[in-house]
């Protein structure tokens, strides 16, 4: 069971000296319990207590870092059932299966899909190669999609077939998803040799606790769990009961991330296939395997993705500051926008769709909407006056402004505020920037 403040505070020498940077040695304790500083800043606790208290006070599920380069992703350390609780830390990873027989045809594919949104790549971070039957065609797709600059997954559960691809591929982090009950100590030997994830599968629940138990005894907790493909409904509810006796149970045995197969359970059924990644997205696959990824199932699923991984504490916010659009300099126009996230990319985007030079400035606004923002006194005309006159003297130059129509009331105060600036009324909404700057003669 998880310990409490008090059930650390016990092991302090209670003289409140801050060399851990709390206050006071019960502050420390109650971080400790939370999770937000590790016991081992205090250099004041006995070592035998710290190798007791530093094992109760682990992670209840392990963090790792897959792949390299452009394509290094972190999966696990999650300690919450819901987002609401606090927040998850490691978003779902997608990918595609890939075999020897279709790689060629499925690597372009996959690069089809790259784009941007609020400020973050969307694209399929994945590839999930298979084993068929054929060692020679499956280490041939190994060495492709080991150039695609993505993590790789190898499905395989032939050692020999293993040894070879992880070879190739190891210095890339990939994930060697192959032991199960019959064949994991070959397995984990040949993934703590090359240094990479085990991805361990089992008959049931049970069979999977008993394998991991193995694994973990002979010294292998770098592990991620497959939550199997025998049906829908087993695989949920195995995703669901893997990371609730990890988290609420204390049980650190089924402490590791997941990895859900939806391709397979779809049986080539499109709609379902989709349906279930974005199920899983929810509750609970680190990793989530599709047959094919294209843009009708990407924008959901990663719209899906990006709403359930950010921290519900935070709002999502631009830095202030003034965003030269299009090659803007000091003779071009104004904009104005608050600087919630998603109002930025959004009108950051009309804007450099009209290829008009513009520089958009952003105010602090709390990291609301345009009306929400004015609404709690945080889109003011004298915020935004104040902040001309105090960053965008030598930037701004045109003094011409453009505020969105929502807040024009703000027109008449922000002329008073800001004398030999011109004040536009902009558009309610983003659509029509692009044809407002286009017909915009200053
Ligand atoms: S370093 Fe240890 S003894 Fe000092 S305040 Fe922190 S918890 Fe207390």
């Amino acid at each position: 069971m998880a310990l409490k403040g008090l059930d650390y505070f016990k092991f302090t020498p209670k003289t409140n000296c801050k060399a851990c940077g709390k206050p006071t040695c019960m502050a420390f304790s109650m971080d400790v319990a939370a999770g937000k500083i590790e016991i081992g800043k205090c250099p004041h606790i006995k070592p035998e207590d710290l190798a007791k208290l530093s094992e109760a006070s682990a992670p209840p599920m392990k963090t790792f870092k897959i792949g390299a380069g452009k394509a290094e992703f972190q999966i696990g350390g999650e300690t919450v059932l819901f987002r609401h609780e606090k927040t998850f830390v490691s978003k779902s990873l997608y990918g595609v299966n890939v075999t020897g027989d279709n790689i060629d045809k499925a690597l372009p594919e996959l690069k089809k899909v790259d784009y941007v949104r609020i400020g973050e790549r969307m694209f399929c971070e994945v590839i999930n190669i298979e084993f068929t039957g054929d060692k020679g065609k499956f280490v041939d797709a190994v060495k492709k999609a080991n150039a695609a600059e993505r993590v790789l997954v190898l499905s395989c559960t032939d050692t020999a077939a293993a040894k070879e691809a992880v070879e190739i591929c190891k210095a890339n982090k990939p994930i060697l998803n192959g032991a199960n009950e019959s064949n994991f100590a070959d397995m984990s030997k040949i993934a703590t040799d090359a240094g990479v994830l085990l991805g361990v599968s089992a008959k049931n629940l049970e069979a999977l606790h008993d394998t991991v138990e193995k694994l973990e005894a002979a010294g292998n907790k770098n592990l991620i769990l497959d939550v199997g493909t025998t049906s829908a409904k087993e695989a949920f509810a195995n995703a669901v009961e893997i990371r609730r006796v990890a988290l609420k149970g204390g049980d650190r045995t089924f402490g590791y991330p997941s990895i859900v197969n939806v391709g397979k359970l779809a049986k080539g059924n499109h709609e379902v296939e989709l349906g279930l990644a974005s199920i899983f997205t929810i509750k609970y696959g680190s990793i989530i395997l599709l047959d094919s990824l294209d843009y009708a199932k990407a924008l959901p699923l990663f719209g899906l993705r990006q709403n359930i991984f950010t921290d519900p504490q935070k709002p999502m916010k631009v830095e202030p500051g003034v965003y030269k659009l299009n090659g803007a300099d000091e003779k071009s126009v104004c904009m104005t926008t608050v600087d919630f996230a998603l109002t930025y990319f959004i009108v950051a985007g009309e804007i450099e769709r009209s290829g008009v030079p513009t520089n958009l400035v952003i105010t602090d606004a709390g990291g609301y909407s345009v009306l929400t923002a004015w609404a709690a006194g945080k889109l003011t005309a004298g915020s935004i006056a104040k902040y001309i006159k105090e960053q965008c003297g030598d930037k701004c130059k045109n003094q011409t402004l453009i505020l969105p129509g929502k807040v024009s009331v703000l027109k008449g105060e922000l002329e008073e505020n800001l004398p030999g600036w011109k004040i536009v009324i902009g558009t309610n909404e983003a659509v029509g920037i692009v044809k407002f700057l286009k017909d915009f003669k200053g």
